[in-house]
């Protein structure tokens, strides 16, 4: 795989595939051969953290006899997402405990990043960047040689994160979602870019969505070029000179094998991203029938979830992702589209103006069992 700057502020290079660790085979030694696999592929860049449960451990034996010289590792902790002691707090003097912590689960004695996990409010942004918080405790081990750089993940707003940019000189790459179904943190991930952060993308199929079938993705797939829909996936996204490198999941040897054949295709052409890009103009006018989750509309007199029967509708409809719409609509909790009475109340409520009482009626045609 050809390597890409991984932000200017770094000085690294990296490779356009890099290995998400938060699961791996259950089974030690085929988790072990298949780290060791995609690192002899070319995945250099590893993303774990102290909350992926095994995570660290299974890393640190997969990285013995030569391999840990072989990659960047990154490892992250917070403590609004995982306490490992109840008095976990937002603290430098925390995070080094945590942070020498990882580094003994992991068998190194350096690591080229420790971030802070998932900021995902202007309060966890604040909490960490505050005199003697996360980032004061993390660059002090920087300082003292113990890791090489740092950055956080997030599922913060757009908003909020482009307010961040002005005040984080420290931070060296950032890890954003990012794909066909989910493109609104475009304008922060060309915001980092361009300030010179790495830019890593998480969930590249969607979290297995885009790996279901969809007749819709696949015509588009086939118009671009792409064999399947996941190599349509990957290869949007490394079209993308504001993208860096995505994570891959580590289940299964042929997911690590396809995500490398499908980046080392190449990005799309300029034709071919306007063909997608006509296609995904097309879904976004569909937004008219897109729920935002707003909940402006419940209660339901007949206690429907109403966004996430929406949600369903639109995978299906709009995206033609017919197997995970249903398994969406089939684990929605309480009563469903079928007790509907089209008393129009959430219509009259919505926010979007969106036909709910149609969306019912396509529910129980297309989703329910
Ligand atoms: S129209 Fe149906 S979904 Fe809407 S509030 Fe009435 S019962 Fe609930
Ligand atoms: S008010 Fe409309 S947009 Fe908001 S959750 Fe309900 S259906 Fe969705």
């Amino acid at each position: 795989m050809n390597e890409r700057i991984f932000g200017q502020r770094s000085g690294f290079k990296v490779t356009p595939v890099s290995i998400g660790a938060m699961r791996f085979p259950r089974d030690v030694n085929d988790a072990i051969a298949l780290i060791r696999h995609a690192i002899d592929s070319g995945c250099r860049y590893i993303d774990t953290s102290r909350g992926y449960g095994e995570s660290e451990w299974i890393l640190g034996e997969a990285l013995q006899d030569g391999y840990r010289d072989k990659v960047i590792l990154s490892t992250k902790c917070a403590p609004w997402i995982t306490k490992i002691q109840p008095d976990d707090a937002p603290t430098a003097d925390c995070v080094r405990r945590r942070l020498e912590e990882s580094m003994r689960r992991l068998r190194v004695d350096y690591l080229d990043f420790y971030q802070v996990w998932n900021i995902d409010s202007r309060e966890h942004f604040e909490q960490a960047t505050a005199k003697g918080g996360m980032v004061d405790g993390i660059l002090k081990a920087r300082d003292e040689g113990l890791i090489g750089h740092t950055g956080f993940t997030t599922h913060d707003s757009v908003d909020n994160l482009l307010s961040y940019m002005d005040h984080i000189d420290w931070c060296e790459v950032i890890l954003f979602t990012y794909n066909l179904l989910n493109r609104r943190y475009a304008p922060a991930i060309a915001e980092a870019h361009k300030r010179g952060i790495g830019t890593i993308i998480m969930n590249p199929v969607g979290g297995g969505r885009l790996a279901q079938e969809s007749p819709v993705l696949l015509d588009l797939a086939q118009r671009t070029g792409a064999e399947t829909v996941p190599e349509l996936a990957v290869r949007f996204l490394l079209s993308h000179s504001t993208i860096d490198t995505i994570l891959c999941g580590m289940q299964k040897k042929q997911d690590v094998d396809d995500t490398i054949v499908a980046a080392e295709k190449g990005a799309f052409s300029t034709e071919q991203m306007t063909e997608i890009n006509q296609f995904l103009n097309a879904i976004d006018e569909k937004k008219a029938d897109y729920c935002t989750a707003c909940r402006y509309c419940l209660p339901c007199p007949e206690n429907i979830d109403i966004p996430a029967v929406m949600n369903a509708v639109f995978d299906h409809r709009a995206w033609g992702l017919e197997e995970s719409a249903k398994q969406a609509y089939a684990k929605i909790q309480g009563p469903k589209a079928d007790v509907c009475r089209k008393c129009g109340v959430c219509e009259q409520k919505c926010t979007q103006h969106l036909a709910i009482m149609d969306a019912m009626d396509y529910a129980v045609e297309n989703l329910a069992e």
